[in-house]
């Protein structure tokens, strides 16, 4: 017997969500692509999504998930043989950076392991170190959405300009972008890429390449760069299609349109506080759970402020991750996030909460209640009180608004 009958909740880290008003935005016939009503309101997501990164420079927008992006980012900067440094701090951060080695770059990585942030003082030596400044990239992950780390990029940038580096920083916001702060130019971040099926609360489609200057110049020489994933004809277009390289992606346009009114009528900074808000519950939970005896289950990221707003990755005894979720998904109907191999030895011993994009307090409150009556009914020790803690953290945030 299950209790799962009613709405289902996905609460793993992307896709989210996706808001009635995104499906109903979809539902509607066909338009003509080549002028008309389609074209203006594109013209209107490239100014939104330029505004909401904190870029001079509209994105490139490509069909396609956040790999796409990745390839689309790279291609575009690099030449065969050329250098490139990955900042690692989780699954996500080692992928693009591996991804880079197998397009034909020489890669380099300083792997901060997937419980602290990047040292920015081990990436300033490392810099220095570079006399020839040969490295021509660097790549890092905002938050990754594997281990639930959470990088602080205006200190990355710090340590690169310290060392007065020439190479461009190239930064992944897939998970991040509109559920956490980032300004791309503020930050000095040369690229940035994301894509729409998490914050942007829109079915997986849209890829997200955000290039600034340097990153732009840096397309004229690159040599890997194959006709599809080309910036260039993308920005500098004549006739629409030309944006997409053929057939725009019209209802996920459509349906991002639709987002983003949803993430301007709430205003971006109630939506990044909205996530910190609903990540600080997530971790009060935890923190109750864990209270007794961390090895049941506790954060896997100890710090706090290195702590991801969009995910978090909990840790439990080893076999425990893959039942909590089992049961939550099976009696419950919530769907938790597996241990995405944060290492091999501990993929069984992690399961992850997405808390981004179209999510309120009953959403998240429910999960958490949700894994509370998993951990009771599988007898698995934990301390009491976890889903008052996160409702006290929702209350103190009425709270503080109202004031
Ligand atoms: C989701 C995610 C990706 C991969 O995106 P896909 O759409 O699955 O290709 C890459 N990096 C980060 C940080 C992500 O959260």
């Amino acid at each position: 017997m299950t209790l799962a009958h009613g709405r289902d909740h996905l609460a793993i880290p992307g896709p989210s969500v996706i808001p009635s008003r995104v499906l109903g935005a979809m539902h509607q016939p066909a338009p003509n692509i080549y002028g008309g009503a389609l074209i203006e309101m594109t013209e209107s997501i490239y100014r939104d999504l330029a505004m909401l990164a904190g870029s001079r420079h509209e994105p490139v927008i490509y069909i396609g998930n956040g790999h796409a992006a990745w390839e689309a980012s790279l291609v575009n900067v690099l030449s065969r043989g050329d250098r490139l440094l990955g900042l690692v701090t989780g699954r996500f951060g080692y992928g693009w950076a591996k991804m880079a080695e197998q397009l034909g770059a020489q890669c380099d990585y300083l792997d901060f392991g997937t419980r602290t942030g990047v040292d920015a003082g081990q990436l300033e030596a490392t810099l220095r170190a570079d006399r020839t400044r040969s490295i021509k990239v660097i790549t890092t992950v905002l938050s990754d959405t594997a281990s639930g780390v959470r990088n602080d990029i205006p200190a990355i940038r710090a340590a690169i300009d310290a060392a007065a580096h020439p190479a461009l920083l190239m930064v992944d916001a897939i998970c991040s972008f509109a559920c956490e702060p980032f300004d791309m130019d503020g930050a000095g971040v040369d690229v940035m890429v994301t894509g729409c099926q998490k914050g942007l609360m829109t079915p997986p489609g849209l890829a997200f390449v955000f290039p600034g200057d340097r990153a732009i110049e840096a397309r004229a020489s690159a040599d890997l760069v194959t006709p599809y994933w080309d910036w260039s004809p993308r920005r500098e277009y004549t006739m629409f299609p030309e944006r997409f390289c053929g057939t725009p992606p019209t209802h996920h346009l459509f349906g991002l349109r639709e987002a983003l009114d949803m993430l301007l009528e709430e205003g971006i900074s109630t939506v990044w506080r909205r996530h910190r808000t609903l990540a600080e519950a997530v971790w009060a939970a935890i923190e109750c759970w864990g209270a007794a005896d961390a090895s049941h289950i506790a954060s896997h990221v100890t710090d706090k402020t290195v702590r991801s707003h969009a995910v978090t990755t909990v840790m439990t005894a080893p076999g425990d991750a893959p039942r909590i979720r089992e049961w939550c998904e099976q009696e419950a109907g919530v769907t938790l996030g597996i241990g995405f191999a944060v290492d091999d030895t501990t993929k069984d011993a992690i399961f992850r909460i997405g808390h981004m994009g179209h999510l309120n307090p009953p959403m998240l409150l429910g999960t958490l209640a949700s894994i509370e009556a998993a951990l009771v009914s599988l007898g698995i020790s934990h301390g009491r009180g976890a889903v008052d803690a996160a409702a006290s953290v929702i209350a103190r945030y009425q709270v503080s608004v109202s004031r």
